[in-house]
């Protein structure tokens, strides 16, 4: 926290670089970037560490050419959201709206939208993308050069990825989509039309969670015969899973523990084939590694790391964080390493923020494991395979969908989604806008 305020003084000092063909930090619609109709929307703000309000706010206005306004007819909340809620990401102001997946309906579009029509029903994807620079050229549209200008965010990285829906002013500093309307920049490039045979529960999540999955698995280089483990039950590491076995894995060993054990067992009734690794139960002397080379002599092929670097497992990572020694705990990295056979594969899906201690770069060298950024995911280069495999029903999102809630209950999801509470896997998240529950999808629940 105290590494993320400091980031935010620099920015104000330095500002930023000018380089955003888009208005970025519009991260709320108070004062120039509302409407003037007087017409208001709810909204979820950050209000500080561990607290989020729902708001009443003035509507979005169209601010650039290529804008869209969306009227949400579905959201939900992500394990990312968790580290801002947490305060560990650089940049967050007081009074941002939040939420980087979000589907529905194009209620507006500025004169440069030329692809997007009134009434479209759309999922958004949650990097921002210019879909003309150097990098949306190569579809690598999470690292789009146009729509974040932060200064921090280069200085950190030597480079910066793209602007994010409701994710600091680390990332553009845009407003999000919990909330009943979005700016939508660029609205051609980040938005995708949807046909009417898939509903809204399953679309939702082409704009964060499948995309990031897959790309999980194909980057890393999952092929045909892997053993692939898995470290982080949540929804990434449930699809991924998921795609590790589609893409040929001969075996999936999911591991989790502590209070998100419960998530195993919620997996493992979706994909039956899939073996568990229970950290919490591990034999005394015993350790995931330990384990994992019994299950799999030699160790798996790939290790794909759905965690997130905010979660120390033990107390010295613990203290470390929390005096600002480091920003992410090595655990989980050092575990994946040591696991993997020689020359195997490590693919970092989960979100790493700055700089971490103890990572064991002597195995890493000594036996040749390669270590794999995943990145942001280009939602925009998987979204149509995506949702040409929902219509064929090769990918059922609704597996990890546990419950339906009301926008207006928005900071109670985040405690009890923080505290890994009430078997909360994915939740779809309805506002006034949207349609009655699909079939199959959960009902509504007060919380
Ligand atoms: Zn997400
Ligand atoms: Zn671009």
């Amino acid at each position: 926290m105290a590494a993320a305020q400091a980031a935010n003084l620099v920015e104000k000092a330095v500002g930023h670089s000018g380089n955003a063909t888009v208005t970025t930090d519009v991260s709320n619609y108070y004062g120039e970037y509302g409407q003037e109709t007087g017409e208001k929307i709810k909204a979820t703000i950050w209000a500080g560490k561990n607290q989020v309000e729902v708001v009443e706010m003035p509507k979005p206005r169209v601010v650039d050419e290529g804008d869209v306004l969306v009227k949400v007819t579905g959201s939900t909340i992500c394990g990312s959201d968790l580290h801002l809620y947490h305060g560990v990401i650089p940049q967050l102001e007081k009074g941002d709206v939040l939420g980087h997946e979000f589907c529905g309906i194009v209620e507006t579009v500025g004169p440069g939208a030329k692809k997007v029509k009134v009434g479209d029903r759309v999922v958004a994807s949650f990097p921002i993308a210019c879909g003309e620079c150097r990098n949306c050229k190569k579809q690598l549209t999470s690292q789009c050069e146009r729509t974040n200008e932060n200064t921090v965010t280069n200085a950190m990285y030597g480079k910066r990825t793209s602007g994010i829906f409701g994710y600091s002013h680390f990332t553009g500093g845009f407003a999000g989509g919990q909330a009943e309307y979005v700016r939508v920049p660029y609205g051609d490039v980040n938005l995708l039309k949807l046909p009417d045979d898939v509903p809204d529960e399953k679309a939702l999540y082409l704009s964060d969670v499948l995309a990031t999955s897959y790309h999980c698995v194909v980057d890393t280089g999952v092929t045909e015969g892997d053993v692939v483990a898995v470290w982080g039950a949540g929804p990434i590491g449930q699809m991924v899973s998921s795609f590790s076995f589609s893409q040929g894995a001969s075996r999936v060993i999911l591991i989790d523990g502590g209070d998100s054990a419960w998530r195993l067992d919620f997996v493992q009734s979706k994909i039956p084939k899939l073996e568990t690794l229970d950290f919490t139960k591990l034999p005394k002397g015993e350790s995931i590694t330990s384990q994992l080379k019994k299950m799999v002599p030699g160790g798996p092929d790939v290790a794909l790391d759905c965690t997130a670097g905010e979660y120390a497992k033990g107390w010295a990572h613990y203290f470390e964080m929390l005096l600002g020694m480091e920003t992410d705990t090595s655990e989980m990295l050092n575990e994946m390493i040591t696991s993997v056979r020689p020359f195997g594969r490590v693919g970092v899906t989960g979100v790493y923020a700055g700089y971490t201690n103890h990572f064991n770069i002597g195995a890493l060298m000594q036996t040749g494991v390669r270590l794999i950024g995943n990145g942001q995911a280009p939602v925009q280069k998987y979204w149509h395979y995506l949702l040409d495999q929902i219509r064929k029903g090769e990918i059922n999102p609704l597996d990890m969908v546990s419950h339906r809630v009301r926008l207006e209950d928005m900071d109670k999801l985040y405690e009890l989604f923080s505290n890994r509470e009430g078997g909360i896997q994915k939740v779809f998240v309805q506002t006034k806008h949207s349609a009655h529950p699909s079939p199959g999808s959960p009902a509504l629940v007060d919380l």
